[in-house]
């Protein structure tokens, strides 16, 4: 066994040197770090797949588990200084769908979330309501961590296993977006180490360009080490909501009327989802309609047509449980939802925010989330999102998903305009979430191909029709895609690529430049 593991580790060595070069390989071997690098084939291909598990994995030719910034600094500033440059790939928990983390055979994967390389543990302050958390903590420690002192981050997103620098990168969004914005409006400072090696601390008072360009940045012109996430008082529990309707109409009508409200009196995350066959009452994402609450769709649906699903929340302490109950009555009076509907669950908050990871040991037992998963995720402005629904859920979907589809609406004056995340140019838009898993025997529905060939439909329709999508997650095969992705914000978003990754080197997974020169 040790000899064989031995055998393997002087092959990959072997390897490295052919790709860079002795005096690369010398150069990384002689960083010093207090972090650990690995060349065990284990640890190569642990990080060369993701979860949507659409690339064929390519093993990269180094992981480093780096333990503080500075060591991360070190490893990029001789990719930089490299006779011919390699690329540095932070990785967070591996989540993205198309391989964005990914280094290709020539490069070195970060592996930002490595536990036992002694990075720093989240440090909450609680008079100045912030927690600092290491690039690579995953939400869910961050939020074990705030517990502990009543508060937690006001904007999630709906999984919390993935990690900070990882959703930064993208946005971060959830059901309380429309309130709170995403995750990147709710940061405060940042650590980066840039594409030259550099460690720059960043914040709206300081270096505020890359600042605001890392938040949605898609990791293109550093790598977060370091976050200052804004805290509230944590609420100790959740009334959790679902209620049906027939009409698109009328579910849009209501969720819209729902992220205009601001005031005290408000629900605290409004999401939704769609419903085009039966199936999907009891899957993965709404496990609660039973086996307490069973529903029949027949019940509520007259032949077989798409239904929407509201789901939205009041959180709350137990000194307030008895006007809790008033103020939900006071809010669901102004709802158009079929008034046989109604789903209520009460839970503690903790167990809101972690809903998914519930899901995911269901279907890990079941062998089901290893799987490859065709994720669609899409912005839809508002103005079109009625055509949006006729072209798509009525018509391209057929009456078999594969999995959620979610759907919501944001406010964008909760997002910066200055960062780098991409939006529609409308004031409302929606999150469209098509969380779709293959599986190689089931239906010829429920096929890699099939899903591949219904997102492709679904682009193109978007197209035809004139509606102005932008992807959320995205991915892009041309830089001309890329350009049209960025619209007004590529020539900042290229003039920062320039000044602070000017070698290429950073995240060159997400496939946007060319590769490192
Ligand atoms: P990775 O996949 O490891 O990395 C993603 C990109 O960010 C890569 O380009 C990588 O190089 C870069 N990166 C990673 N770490 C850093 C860093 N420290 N500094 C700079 N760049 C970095 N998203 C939502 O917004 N809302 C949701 O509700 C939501 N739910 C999800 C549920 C599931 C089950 C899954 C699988 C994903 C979900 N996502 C959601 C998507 C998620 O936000 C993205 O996958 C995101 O990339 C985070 O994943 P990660 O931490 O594993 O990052």
């Amino acid at each position: 066994m040790m000899t064989s593991s031995f055998v393997l580790m002087t092959f990959a060595i072997c390897e490295l040197i052919i790709a860079v070069g002795p005096s690369e390989l010398l150069r990384i071997g002689a960083i010093d770090v207090d972090g650990h690098f690995s060349f065990h084939p284990a640890d190569l291909a642990s990080v060369s797949s993701d979860f949507g598990m659409l690339k064929s994995p390519e093993k990269p030719l180094a992981v480093f588990q780096p333990s503080s910034t500075e060591d991360v600094a070190r490893l990029v500033r001789t990719a930089y200084g490299s006779a011919t440059a390699f690329p540095v790939s932070a990785r967070g928990h591996g989540h993205s769908i198309n391989g964005q983390a990914a280094v290709g055979r020539n490069g070195v994967v970060v592996e930002m979330n490595h536990r036992e390389s002694g990075t720093p543990e989240p440090l909450v302050r609680p008079e100045e309501m912030y927690v600092d958390v290491w690039g690579g903590e995953l939400w869910v420690d961050v939020l074990t961590k705030t517990l502990e002192h009543g508060l937690a981050p006001k904007s999630w997103t709906d999984y919390l296993y993935l990690s900070v620098g990882g959703t930064l990168s993208n946005a971060g969004i959830s059901g309380q977006a429309f309130h709170h914005g995403p995750q990147i409006s709710n940061v405060l400072e940042l650590d980066v180490v840039t594409g030259k090696g550099e460690v720059m601390r960043c914040s709206e008072e300081e270096n505020t360009r890359l600042f605001h360009g890392v938040l949605g940045g898609l990791g293109q012109f550093g790598i977060i080490t370091r976050a200052r996430i804004s805290l509230e008082p944590a609420p100790q529990r959740v009334r959790w909501i679902r209620v049906l309707y027939s009409s698109f109409k009328v579910f849009t009508e209501d969720q819209e009327y729902l992220i205009s409200m601001h005031g005290q009196l408000k629900f605290d995350y409004v999401e939704g989802f769609v419903i085009v066959d039966e199936g999907l009452v009891n899957n993965w994402r709404s496990s609660f309609f039973s086996p307490r609450n069973p529903v029949k769709i027949s019940s509520v649906s007259s032949n077989g047509s798409v239904l929407y699903c509201l789901e939205i929340t009041k959180n709350y302490h137990d000194s307030d449980s008895e006007t809790v109950d008033q103020e939900i009555e006071v809010l669901m009076k102004k709802l158009n939802f079929i008034p046989t509907s109604v789903f209520t669950t009460d839970l503690q908050y903790v167990d809101f925010l972690d809903r998914v990871h519930k899901a995911e040991l269901k279907l890990r037992s079941k062998n089901l989330w290893e799987v490859p998963h065709p994720w669609l995720n899409l912005f839809v402005p508002k103005s079109r999102i009625s055509d949006f629904d006729k072209g798509v859920f009525k018509g391209i979907l057929g009456n078999k998903t594969s999995g959620p589809i979610l759907i919501y609406p944001m406010n964008k004056d909760k997002w910066d305009e200055r960062s780098s995340a991409v939006t529609p140019d409308e004031e409302v838009f929606y999150l469209v979430a098509l969380l779709r898993s293959a599986l190689t025997d089931g239906e010829e529905t429920q096929k890699l191909e099939y899903l591949k060939d219904q997102n492709r439909k679904i682009l193109e329709f978007c197209e035809q029709a004139k509606i102005n999508v932008k992807q959320y997650l995205p991915h892009h095969e041309t830089q001309e895609e890329w350009v049209d992705h960025f619209g007004d914000k590529w020539d900042r978003f290229r003039s920062m690529k320039a000044e602070f990754d000017p070698r290429h080197i950073l995240a060159t997974g997400q496939r946007i430049f060319r590769n490192p020169s």
